[in-house]
């Protein structure tokens, strides 16, 4: 008999992806605040975009995203539309610079509690994972710089990160991408840089060097997670080697239209901008005032920490029985703490509320 077909090195040792969850049994309509989404929606222009080209969708979609990428080239200022790249989300940039760059022998750096699809497009590589430890939550520029060897190919670093909600200066971000050498890629995720004022996402570091990337995404401040684009900055060499291996029609026309609109919004990710910043000093300062603290969280969501992981179950289902779905983090090493996205002031005052019943119980 011949041996049976196995998967490449690596795959079986991804452990599968978990989403936050959607569903409460028995609650018809539940508060989510678990997948970091816009609570406003997405842009009603983007909406009305995705409408209009529903009747035109017997067409083969544009293979070459001209349209979004010059879009998205005025709207953020920067110089060369073919130094941009559209995927069917960010996640699908992330994976192909791993599947690009990355094999067996290979070293993928990223921290200790960074975004679970870094560690996810390493093994699909074939490469070699390596978790670079944080300094209390936030990332660790001299740490990452001490582990890379020769082998480092690539290092992802969310800024701010998820689910930490930390965040490097500038100044850290420099002196990182100074100390990846040409052999590396640094690999700067921005998909929470809308929600930090006055900050590029690392575009300007991208622009000056040959082995650094920014991706971006529209599933977080553009309230489109459900549509699946994300798009990525990078040295033109880059963009040549990501174009060969994506799919030719990897976005749709829905997707392209919908996003193209959306980048024209800015009026409303302006709003969602400033209201999440209220919404979110108001959630992170309420949890404090009831005992349970967080870091200052730069995205659209506060990681809260309690005592203990019984602590956090215990808030956990507390938050069920109210018909409110949170973010447990077990998998991210954090199982003291619950991952909360901000949501718009009536969900945050019903988070305070139900957690305020939670305290008030856990301490008679
Ligand atoms: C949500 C998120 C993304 C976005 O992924 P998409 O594939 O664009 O939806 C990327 N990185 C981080 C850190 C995130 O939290």
């Amino acid at each position: 008999m011949p041996a049976p077909i196995r998967p490449q090195p690596g795959i079986m040792d991804i452990a599968l992806y978990r989403g936050g969850a959607s569903t409460i049994a028995g609650v018809r309509t539940p508060l989510k605040l678990s997948s970091n989404e816009n609570p406003f929606g997405p842009s009603p222009g983007a909406v009305a975009a995705m409408r209009a080209v529903l009747a035109d969708l017997h067409r083969y979609p544009s293979t070459s995203h001209a349209a979004l990428r010059g879009a998205i080239a005025r709207i953020h200022g920067l110089d060369d539309p073919d130094r941009i790249i559209i995927g069917v989300g960010s996640d699908e940039l992330l994976s192909l610079l791993a599947m690009a760059y990355a094999g067996p022998g290979d070293q993928v750096l990223f921290t200790e509690h960074g975004f679970a699809i870094y560690r996810i497009a390493a093994l699909a590589a074939g490469a070699t994972p390596v978790a670079v430890p944080e300094a209390e939550r936030v990332t660790d520029t001299d740490a990452i710089l001490a582990r890379i060897t020769p082998a480092a190919r690539l290092v992802y670093i969310a800024n701010p990160n998820n689910p930490t909600g930390t965040m490097i200066s500038m100044g850290e971000l420099v002196r990182l991408a100074d100390g990846v050498p040409e052999h590396c890629l640094l690999v700067l995720d921005g998909a929470y840089a809308e929600y930090v004022p006055a900050y590029d996402g690392g575009a300007g570091l991208v622009k000056t060097r040959g082995n650094v990337v920014m991706t971006r995404t529209f599933s977080k401040i553009y309230g489109l997670g459900g549509l699946r684009v994300g798009w990525g900055y990078a040295p033109r060499a880059v963009i040549d080697v990501l174009n060969r291996i994506r799919g030719p029609f990897n976005m749709s026309a829905v997707a392209l239209a919908g996003a193209e609109a959306a980048v024209h919004d800015q009026a409303f990710v302006q709003m969602c901008h400033a209201d999440n910043l209220d919404q979110r000093t108001r959630l992170a300062g309420g949890l404090a005032q009831l005992g349970i603290p967080s870091d200052p969280s730069f995205g659209n969501f506060v990681l809260a920490r309690f005592t203990d992981a019984a602590q956090a179950i215990a808030a956990d289902a507390h938050l069920k029985s109210c018909g409110i779905i949170v973010r447990p983090v077990g998998e991210y090493g954090f199982p003291e703490a619950l991952r909360i996205t901000v949501g718009r002031a009536g969900d945050v005052a019903r988070v305070l509320r139900a957690m305020a019943t939670f305290r008030g119980a856990a301490q008679v």
